[in-house]
C-alpha cells in the first residue's frame, strides 16, 4: 500500500469509527494499517527509562522506586512532576563525578591543620596524613578521597568528597566542604573512607556511652552485693583504658553476663514482691476467717514487723510465707481442739484403766496386762497407734468379768472419741498437703517444691533463649539414703536432708535455683553455665559436704550424693535436658557413687 492510500484508508477507518480525528487517534489507526509495531517515540524513551533506572535499582532501590514513580507520572500525563522527578534524580551540579579539586582540597587540608580540634594533637594529625600518603601514593583518585575524610574526621563534619570547583570558594570549612559533595561520589566512596582516626572517635564515643550505661543503669542494681559491686567497677575501668572498637567490643562481651545477672536481679525483686502480696492477703484472710484472739493476732503481726524492718530477701520473704502458713495450719489446728483432744484421750483412758485396775485388782494377770497397756499410751504419740491400742485393749476386756462389762461400753464410747480425732487429723493433714502444695517451698528443706522449680525451670529456659546465654541443670541423689533411714531412724533422715539443702544453697550463687524433685533427690539450675563450670560447682559442693557434716547422737554423720549434670542446648525443652542429667546421674551410681558425671551431649 502506497503512503498515500495508507492515508486515506486511515482516514476512512477514523470516520467510519467516530473516533475524533486527533494526531494520536490517526496514529494509532495508521499503525495498524500499515502494520507497524504500536510504539510511538514517548513509549520508547519511557521503556528505556525505565530499564536503567530498575538496573540501577539493583544496587540503589532509591532508583526502582523512582522507576515506578516515573511510570505512574507518564500514564496520567503529568508532564509537570515528571519533569521535576527527572530533574530529582539528577546529581547536584553535573560534572566530573571522580575528579577531585586538588586546589580546594588542599586548602581545606591547610586551614583544618591549624585549628583546634577536639583531642586530636598536631602530632596526631601529621601521623594520620603521613600514612594515608604513603598507602595511596600510587592513585591520585583514592588519595583526594583518603585526605578528604581523614580531615573531615577532625572535626564534626562527615567524610566526603571535594569535587567541584565552583563550589570551592573561600573560606573552607566543614561545611563548605560538605556542600561541594556529588552525590555519585558519596554514594562511591564513604562506605571505605573512614580510616583509623575515624575509627577511634567512634570507639571513644561507644566507650563513653557504655561507661555512662553501666554507671547510672546498671551499677545501681547491684548496689546491695559487694562482690558484684566490685566487678562492675572493674569492668567500668576496664572500659576506661579501652581506646579500640575492639577493646570496647570485648567490654561489652563481659557486660553480658552482667546484664544477665542484672536482668535476673529485677526478676528476683519482682517475685519477691508477688510473694510479699500474697503473704500479705494469707494474712487478712486468716485473720477475718478466725475468731481472733490478741495474742494470736499479735503473733502474726510481729512476723510482718520483723520481715519488713530488715532489707527483703526473696528467702525471708519465702520462709515467712511459709512459717505464717504454718501458724495459720497450727490455729486451725487448735479450733477443734486437736492437741488438747490428744491428751484429754490419753488422759481419760489412763483414769479409765487405773479404775479398771481397782476392779480387777484381784486378777494377777490382766493387773499385769493393764500396767503394760498404760506404759504403751503415755509412751505414745501417735494418735493412729492409740487407736491401735485401744482395739486390742477392748479385745481383752471382752473376756474380762462381768463386773468390767460396765466399763467397756465406756471404753467403746472412747475408742469412736478416738476415730473422730483420726478424722479429723486426716482432715488436717490434707488440708496441710494443700498448704504445701500452694506454697513454692518444701517445708522441710526449704529448697523450692516441685511447683516452684516448674516455675523456676520455665522462666530461666525463657531467659536463656532471650540473652542466648549457657544454662545447666544437675540432678542429684543421696547416696545410700536408705542406710541412713534404716541406721538412724527416718527423722534423721529428714535432718540429713535439711542438711544437703543448706550446704548447697551455701555454695551456690544467688541466681542459681535449688529445688527439691521429689523423696531425696534435688534438681539445680545454675542460669549462665556451662556443662564444665556446672560440673565443678556440683564437685565443689560435694567438698564442703565431707567437711560439713552434722552430728547425730554426737556421730559425725557423712552423706555423700551421685550426681548428673546436662547443660541445655539451644531451645531444647525440660523434656529432653532433666532426662540426660538422670542418665549422666544413673552412670555415677553405676561407677561408684559421690561422683559427678556430665551428660552426653545430644
Ligand atoms: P542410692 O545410692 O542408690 O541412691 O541408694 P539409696 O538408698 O539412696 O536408694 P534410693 O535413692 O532408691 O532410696 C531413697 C530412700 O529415701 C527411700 C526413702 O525411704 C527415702 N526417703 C525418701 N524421701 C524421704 C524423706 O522425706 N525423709 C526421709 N527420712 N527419707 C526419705
Ligand atoms: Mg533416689
Ligand atoms: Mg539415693
Amino acid at each position: 500500500m502506497t503512503p498515500l492510500e495508507l492515508a486515506r484508508q486511515t482516514l476512512m477507518q477514523l470516520s467510519k469509527s467516530h473516533s475524533p480525528p486527533t494526531p494520536d487517534n490517526y496514529r494509532l489507526v495508521y499503525n495498524e494499517i500499515a502494520g507497524l509495531e504500536a510504539e510511538d517515540n514517548g513509549t520508547v524513551l519511557s521503556k528505556a527509562l525505565d530499564k536503567v533506572l530498575n538496573d540501577l535499582g539493583k544496587d540503589k532501590p532509591k532508583y526502582s522506586v523512582a522507576a515506578q514513580k516515573i511510570s505512574t507520572l507518564v500514564k496520567k500525563h503529568d508532564s509537570a512532576n515528571l519533569e521535576k522527578h527527572i530533574r530529582s534524580l539528577l546529581p547536584v551540579g553535573a560534572g566530573d563525578a571522580d575528579s577531585v579539586n586538588w586546589s580546594t582540597l588542599l586548602r581545606y587540608l591547610l586551614k583544618q591543620l591549624d585549628l583546634n580540634h577536639n583531642g586530636i594533637t598536631l602530632s596526631r594529625k601529621k601521623e594520620g596524613l603521613s600514612r594515608v600518603l604513603i598507602n595511596f601514593a600510587n592513585d591520585p583518585n583514592q588519595l583526594g578521597q583518603k585526605i578528604q575524610s581523614l580531615v573531615t574526621s577532625w572535626g564534626d563534619g562527615q567524610a566526603v568528597m571535594i569535587v567541584n570547583e565552583d563550589n570551592a570558594a573561600e573560606p573552607v570549612s566543614v561545611e563548605a566542604a560538605s556542600t561541594a559533595v556529588q552525590e555519585g561520589a558519596l554514594n562511591t566512596h564513604t562506605a571505605h573512607t573512614v580510616d583509623d582516626d575515624a575509627q577511634h572517635k567512634v570507639a571513644i564515643a561507644w566507650r563513653d556511652l557504655l561507661i555512662r550505661t553501666i554507671t547510672l543503669v546498671v551499677l545501681p542494681q547491684f548496689a546491695e552485693i559487694p562482690a558484684a559491686l566490685s566487678r562492675i567497677e572493674a569492668l567500668i575501668a576496664r572500659a576506661q583504658q579501652s581506646n579500640t572498637i575492639e577493646e570496647v567490643n570485648d567490654v561489652s562481651e563481659s557486660l553480658k553476663s552482667t546484664l544477665l545477672r542484672a536482668e535476673m536481679q529485677t526478676d528476683s525483686q519482682h517475685r519477691m514482691q508477688d510473694a510479699l502480696i500474697q503473704m500479705m492477703r494469707l494474712l487478712v484472710s486468716s485473720m477475718s476467717e478466725l475468731t481472733v484472739e490478741d495474742k494470736w493476732l499479735h503473733g502474726q503481726i510481729a512476723i510482718v514487723q520483723e520481715i519488713i524492718s530488715k532489707p527483703l530477701n526473696l528467702d525471708s520473704v519465702y520462709s515467712a510465707e511459709s512459717s505464717l502458713k504454718e501458724l495459720i495450719f497450727k490455729q486451725s489446728s487448735l479450733k477443734p481442739g486437736l492437741i488438747a483432744a490428744k491428751e484429754t484421750l490419753k488422759s481419760m483412758m489412763s483414769t479409765f484403766i487405773s479404775g479398771l485396775a481397782d476392779i480387777t485388782e484381784s486378777t494377777g494377770t490382766y493387773q499385769i496386762k493393764i500396767a503394760e497397756y498404760q506404759k504403751l499410751i503415755s509412751d505414745t504419740e501417735d494418735i493412729t497407734q492409740l487407736n491401735d491400742i485401744l482395739r486390742s485393749l477392748v479385745g481383752d476386756i471382752h473376756t474380762m468379768n462381768a463386773d468390767a462389762q460396765q466399763s467397756q461400753s465406756a471404753f467403746l464410747e472412747t475408742q469412736k472419741k478416738v476415730e473422730e480425732a483420726e478424722k479429723k487429723i486426716n482432715e488436717l493433714t490434707t488440708k496441710l498437703d494443700y498448704i504445701s502444695e500452694v506454697a513454692h517451698e518444701d517445708f522441710l528443706t526449704g529448697a523450692l517444691n516441685r511447683r516452684g522449680m516448674d516455675e523456676a525451670i520455665e522462666r530461666e529456659f525463657e531467659r536463656a533463649d532471650r540473652h542466648s546465654t549457657a544454662l545447666s541443670l544437675a540432678m542429684i541423689d543421696i547416696d545410700h539414703f536408705k542406710k541412713i533411714n534404716d541406721t538412724m531412724g527416718h527423722s534423721t533422715g529428714d535432718v540429713a536432708l535439711a542438711h544437703l539443702a543448706k550446704v548447697v544453697k551455701s555454695i551456690l550463687r544467688s541466681t542459681d535455683v535449688l529445688a527439691r524433685y521429689g523423696g531425696e533427690e534435688f534438681v539445680i539450675l545454675l542460669p549462665g553455665s556451662k556443662q564444665d563450670d556446672a560440673v565443678n560447682v556440683i564437685a565443689g559442693v560435694q567438698r564442703d559436704l565431707t567437711k560439713n557434716f552434722f552430728m547425730h547422737n554426737s556421730e559425725r554423720v557423712l552423706i555423700t550424693f551421685s550426681a548428673g549434670v546436662a547443660e541445655r542446648m539451644t531451645g531444647e525443652s525440660v523434656d529432653a535436658v532433666l532426662p540426660r542429667a538422670d542418665a549422666a546421674l544413673y552412670l555415677a551410681k553405676q561407677t561408684g557413687r559421690n561422683r559427678v558425671v556430665g551428660a552426653v551431649r545430644p
